[in-house]
């Protein structure tokens, strides 16, 4: 069956795995298009490996089916899907040089000798390892051995790339590095790549859609910036990006209390008689805010933290509750900020989030 760019290529439909007693994945129901990069993100023992093992019939789940290309694979062997994978560990056969490394699956499947010759040369090219070929995994550093292996899953160009972490076993700014790669050689070979992640930044930066997880269910899927800026829950509120939370009564429908302060907020499905306020760091304002402007009060420098492009104050309001706001250094320095200092902030209604109850707060 042949799939076009946009059409869903991989359908989850009520996936659920157990573990004895324990269940990792509650009616997980889920669909990713052709040729997209979606990440699976939450904290560790979410069930985003499960669910990507799932979907490679490492595990299979205890209720549920999977299809990929309209074709049911819920029963089928590893061997029988149509997929690569590559693991935080790079999984390399130590004893085989990075060519033979590459070249295993279209060995085992006999394809001519001159045929993987060209392959492996074109798939080591294309992940920037041209010319190591004759060399052996512990020659390389994590980096390399990682490019081996996105080589290798590659091999028999397979309709679906996993990627369990791939990033994480790297230091820092190799990471960041071989990330904009994999996007970009992703971008190129148009093949639907899931990779499960537990770093927001790195699934913000990457991914066409997040699917974010929580406790085996999924919590939210979006694009980055409506995960980003439209959070469904206080959980993905607090998980993706810094997020300030703060315990309001509503005294009408689009209006809250803060203490002594009152906010317009957004109308947002329930009415409950307390919620959660959420705003973002950068979405404070400093500059210009006079006096009386609705969403204004006041508030105490604590402290403030110099991180290179801006600067993030701690703020006190309202007799001890904390704020992380983010200034710009131009705001720092044009008006002077600096600890002990009482400010006055804005909180802009467009920008805020209500939440039911008291999470975290
Ligand atoms: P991490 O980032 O730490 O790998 P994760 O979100 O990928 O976390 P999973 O590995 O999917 O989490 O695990 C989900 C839950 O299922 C965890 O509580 C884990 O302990 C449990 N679990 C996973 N595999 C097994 C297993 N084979 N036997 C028993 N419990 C398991």
């Amino acid at each position: 069956m042949s799939i076009n760019q946009g059409d869903a290529y991989l359908r989850i439909d009520h996936v659920s795995k157990s573990f004895g007693t324990f269940e990792a994945l509650t009616n997980v129901t889920l669909e990713i298009y052709a040729g997209e990069f979606v990440c699976f993100l939450g904290p560790s023992g979410c069930g985003k490996t499960t669910l990507l093992r799932a979907i490679a019939g490492l595990d299979i789940q205890t209720s549920g089916r999977i299809f990929q290309g309209g074709r049911d694979i819920s029963a089928l062997p590893p061997s029988q899907r149509d997929f690569g994978i590559v693991f935080q560990s790079y999984a390399l056969f130590p004893n085989l040089s990075v060519a033979d490394n590459v070249a295993y699956g279209l060995v085992s499947t006999r394809r001519p000798k001159a045929e993987v010759e060209g392959r492996v040369r074109e798939l080591l090219t294309l992940v920037g390892l041209g010319g190591q070929e004759q060399k052996f995994p512990s020659q390389l550093s994590g980096g390399q051995q990682q490019r081996v292996a996105l080589a290798r899953a590659l091999a028999m160009s397979p309709g679906l790339l996993l990627l369990d972490e791939p990033l994480s076993a790297l230091d820092a700014r190799v990471r960041q590095h071989l990330r904009s790669e994999l996007k970009e050689l992703q971008r190129k070979l148009k093949v639907t790549t899931i990779m499960v992640t537990h770093d927001q930044e790195e699934a913000l930066a990457i991914a066409d859609r997040i699917v974010v997880m929580n406790h085996g269910v999924i919590e939210q899927v979006g694009t980055p910036l409506d995960i980003y800026r439209h959070p469904g829950s206080a959980f993905v509120a607090d998980f993706v990006g810094h997020m300030n939370f703060l315990p309001v009564e509503r005294v009408a429908a689009d209006r809250v209390r803060f203490g002594s302060f009152e906010f317009t907020a957004p109308v947002n499905g329930n009415q409950d008689a307390t919620a959660t306020l959420c705003v973002r760091p950068e979405d404070i304002q400093i500059r210009n805010v006079i006096p009386g402007q609705d969403n204004s009060l006041k508030a105490t420098i604590d402290h403030m933290e110099f991180l290179g492009s801006f600067c993030r104050a701690e703020l006190v309001v309202n007799g001890g509750r904390h704020l992380k706001a983010d200034f710009s250094i131009n705001a720092m320095r044009d008006l002077s900020l600096e600890p002990g200092q009482e400010i006055l902030i804005a909180l802009p209604a467009d920008r805020l989030r209500l939440f039911r109850g008291d999470a975290h707060v």
